[in-house]
């Protein structure tokens, strides 16, 4: 599946960084995503160089090399992929829950949208990739 959008503007594309809190690896995530996400951006000292921890059981969402954490209670709201719940968000741009994406028409609709490029995934999502590398595997 291609990429819908976002990975031009990723910083560092490539690089990979071990989450602090857990060891493994991180992809880099750009200052913009970061800024939809944060409950409170201006208190945010902004920057390059964070990487995204998706780890379910690690409580750090973002970390960068100089060793600053960020929280997964830091953000407005809990990342799909933080969570095994069949409610979790897995599309942000649209709206799908885990059980939503698991649906074959709700799938193709995304699919759908994505190549018209109606997505929004670099805001939206949390790590700033495209939503549709989350949906669980078609039967
Ligand atoms: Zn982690």
């Amino acid at each position: 599946m291609n990429d819908c959008c976002a990975t031009k503007n990723m910083p560092e594309q490539g690089r990979k960084l071990a989450c602090p809190g857990c060891g493994r690896a991180g992809l880099p995530v750009s200052e913009k995503t970061l800024l939809h996400h944060l409950k409170q951006p201006w208190l945010w000292q902004g920057g390059q160089g964070y990487f995204g921890c998706e780890a379910v059981d690690c409580e750090l969402n973002y970390f960068s090399a100089d060793g600053t954490v960020i929280r997964t209670d830091a953000l407005r709201s809990k990342p799909g992929l933080k969570s095994r719940q069949a409610d979790a968000p897995i599309c942000y741009c649209f709206g799908l829950s885990r059980a939503d994406a698991a649906d074959p028409d709700a799938r193709a609709f995304v699919i759908k949208q994505t190549r018209l490029g109606n997505c929004a995934c670099e805001a939206r999502h949390p790590y700033g990739r495209c939503c549709l590398k989350d949906f669980p595997k078609p039967p």
